[in-house]
């Protein structure tokens, strides 16, 4: 289905991104791992042989810190003279999470927050557009979140930054509504990744309680299903966006959440 194609997740040497990387390499597309790993470093090495053995598509890791424009333009030229003429599908996968009331916030982490789960999206899109427009055919993925949607306490700057990526989303979807170009969210509910066993753990110390007590009684406040959504369901969910099928999928924020946003 995407023999031929390149594609690019952020973020995706580990969590939902790698997995992404995994489901677009299992339909034949070459990709682009992306991360804050040194390119030259055992685990990278390891991690893009063995996706080039399993799946048969070239596989190759561009390090670049998504917070800093300058990484994100070394990137693109790097993929430029790599590939030439295409890039077919970009993953912006990229997120990190910080908890605390507003009025205690960190003000560096507010900015960390901004830059690399909103901003980072502006650079990584203007960049991929042109790319796309040689062939008239690109697909934009945003992995978002429910906190898009809807908020949480203590996150204000991680809802603030995904419901940006819901605006930004649409307005892109829209600006290239009459091209085979599309962009559209995924919404993920919790997915057990160091993000959310980080929050899992801090819990766990700040309740004085055991960790499966605190993965437990944090699935039951939000998540009705009471189950993680896994990485790989994303990953399918994401090849789906990145099939011919999806051609009409214009600017959705498409929600995998247990119920979350239903109640
Ligand atoms: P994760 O922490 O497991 O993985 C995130 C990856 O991004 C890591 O490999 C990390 O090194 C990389 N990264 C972080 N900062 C970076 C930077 N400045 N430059 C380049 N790479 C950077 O997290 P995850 O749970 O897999 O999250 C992936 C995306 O899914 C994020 O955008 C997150 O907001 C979103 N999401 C996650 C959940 C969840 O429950 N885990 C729910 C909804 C949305």
């Amino acid at each position: 289905m995407l023999k031929g194609k390149l594609s690019l997740v952020t973020g995706s040497f580990g969590g939902i991104g790698l997995q992404v990387a995994k489901s677009l390499a299992s339909a034949g597309s070459d990709v682009v791992i992306n991360d804050l790993r040194a390119e030259s470093s055992a685990e990278v090495r390891t991690l893009v042989n063995e996706l080039s053995n399993q799946y048969k598509t070239k596989i190759w890791y561009e390090k670049a810190d998504l917070s800093r424009k300058d990484e994100i333009e070394n990137m693109f030229a790097s993929i430029n003279s790599k590939c030439g003429t295409s890039l077919d599908v970009l993953v912006n996968n990229a997120g990190i999470q910080h908890v605390s009331p507003v009025e205690s916030f960190p003000v560096d982490k507010w900015d960390a927050i901004i830059r690399i789960n909103l901003t980072s999206l502006f650079h990584t899109t203007r960049l991929a557009i042109p790319f796309m427009k040689r062939n008239n055919w690109g697909r934009i993925i945003n992995i978002a979140s429910v906190h898009g949607l809807v908020a949480s306490a203590n996150k204000s700057a991680y809802v603030a930054a995904k419901h940006g990526v819901m605006g930004f989303t649409k307005a892109v979807a829209l600006e290239n509504a009459r091209t085979g170009i599309t962009a559209n969210c995924i919404c993920p509910g919790w997915v057990l990744t160091p993000l959310v066993e980080k929050q899992i753990e801090d819990r766990s110390v700040e309740w004085g309680i055991s960790i499966d007590e605190a993965r437990d009684r944090l699935l039951s406040e939000k998540q009705p299903s009471g189950k993680f959504v896994t990485a790989e369901q994303l990953g399918q969910l994401a090849l789906f966006m990145a099939s011919d099928a999806a051609a009409e999928v214009r600017g959705v924020a498409w929600n995998m959440d247990g119920g979350w946003t239903a109640q």
